[in-house]
């Protein structure tokens, strides 16, 4: 059997053993050490350093996974029991799992074709019907799923004509662009995810980015058990056990030497496989609407057909190399079998054709040869 080609699996930059070791012989084995510190710093230059807008300085907080993030962007935000979040459909499950935890409602919202992400019109209408029946939504969960920014103008006007918070969802996102802008900027507060299969890995975790330091604090607070100030294990809220571990961070602070050629090696995959599955005229890629920047975290295809869909998967995991279908819009899911959705099947569309290919930046030019030339075969049979 030949070697498994993974969807996308973590690449070290050699770095992070160095940096692992520090943190283990200086003994900070906690949620709480210098690389966290360093980690949060890094993150920050990378995305606010060379945009135009006021200079944050110290907003982020790194946490022990993504989900946690969004958990605690919609806690800041105070929603609670009963309260609407409309959010994306065409996501992963953990994008709303979140709105769960605190017992609030989530209604759905389908794609655009554009970005394959949350489509401003069906949004507004979204709004309007909650609006009508007395009950304004609290919170707007958008997606820029596999790295394609959502139309981020036109969500957060929508947002902003209806005063409603925004939580961007930047998990697969850390190296995209908004007209020149870093996606994880945009939100009232905004979501990255290190999971061992996102463009940079800490092993585990995640980032919350916040408006200033102030808010920072309290998500900090809330991140570590919401213990009061000074005081002698008093404690006034609620809170959860979410901090970043200072040896995760370690990993983090190693991942971000080479965050640009990560960006640049997915990158290269996706116009890889554009090039050489030219032939393959039914084969559609997304691409980047003027002053969109992909980090192209997943190369997606769109197929012309369900049975197409799955027997370039069928044909690819004979070889040993792992693809996936797209997200199964959550409008779908069995869990939410009872959410208001606002739909124009443009999601449930994609992912009955959609097929993610391996996309790790240590992919060889070899690797990618063998998976075009599985896909070239299946099509050419399909004739
Ligand atoms: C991975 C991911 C998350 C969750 O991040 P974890 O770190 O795995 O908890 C949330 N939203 C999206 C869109 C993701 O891809």
């Amino acid at each position: 059997m030949n070697p498994k080609i993974y969807l996308s699996p973590p690449h070290l930059s050699s770095t992070e053993y160095d940096f692992v070791d520090e943190a283990l012989r200086s003994n900070w084995i906690a949620p709480i050490g210098p690389y966290i510190d360093k980690f949060e710093n890094e993150l920050q230059k990378y995305i606010f350093n060379s945009s135009k807008k006021a200079f944050l300085q110290n907003n982020i907080l790194a946490l022990n996974s993504g989900t946690a993030a969004i958990h605690l962007g919609l806690k800041l935000l105070g929603i609670s029991k009963g309260d609407v979040v409309i959010c994306q459909s065409f996501t992963f499950m953990a994008t709303a799992n979140p709105i769960l935890y605190l017992e609030a409602e989530p209604v759905f919202v389908d794609s655009e074709k554009e970005t394959w992400n949350m489509c401003p019109v069906l949004l507004e209408k979204a709004i309007q019907n909650v609006i009508k029946k007395k009950k304004k939504p609290k919170a707007i969960i958008a997606v820029h799923s596999y790295g394609m920014p959502y139309n981020v103008e036109k969500i957060h006007a929508i947002a902003k004509k209806y005063e409603i918070s925004v939580i961007e969802d930047s998990a697969e996102a850390l190296g995209s662009k908004f007209k020149k802008e870093f996606c994880g900027t945009f939100g009232d507060f905004s979501v990255f995810s290190f999971n061992g299969n996102k463009i940079i890995t800490t092993s585990g975790g995640g980032a919350l980015i916040c408006k200033n330091a102030e808010i920072k604090a309290k998500g900090l607070y809330l991140a570590t058990q919401a213990r009061d100030k000074g005081s002698n294990y008093i404690h006034n809220e609620i809170g959860y056990n979410y901090r970043m571990s200072n040896i995760s961070a370690a990993i983090g602070c190693g991942q971000m030497t080479v965050i640009d050629k990560r960006v640049k090696a997915r990158r290269n995959n996706h116009q890889f496989y554009k090039e050489e599955l030219k032939e393959c005229t039914d084969i559609e890629f997304l691409n980047e609407p003027k002053g969109f920047y992909s980090n192209r975290w997943l190369s997606c295809i769109l197929t012309s057909s369900q049975k197409m869909r799955d027997e370039i998967i069928f044909a690819l995991k004979a070889e040993n190399i792992e693809s996936r279908t797209f997200w199964k819009p959550l409008h779908t899911q069995p869990v939410f079998r009872d959410n208001n959705a606002f739909v124009n099947g443009i999601s449930e569309d994609l992912y009955s054709k959609g097929v993610c290919l391996p996309s790790g930046s240590n992919l060889s030019e070899n690797d990618l040869q063998k998976i075009t030339a599985v896909i070239k075969k299946v099509y050419r049979l399909s004739l």
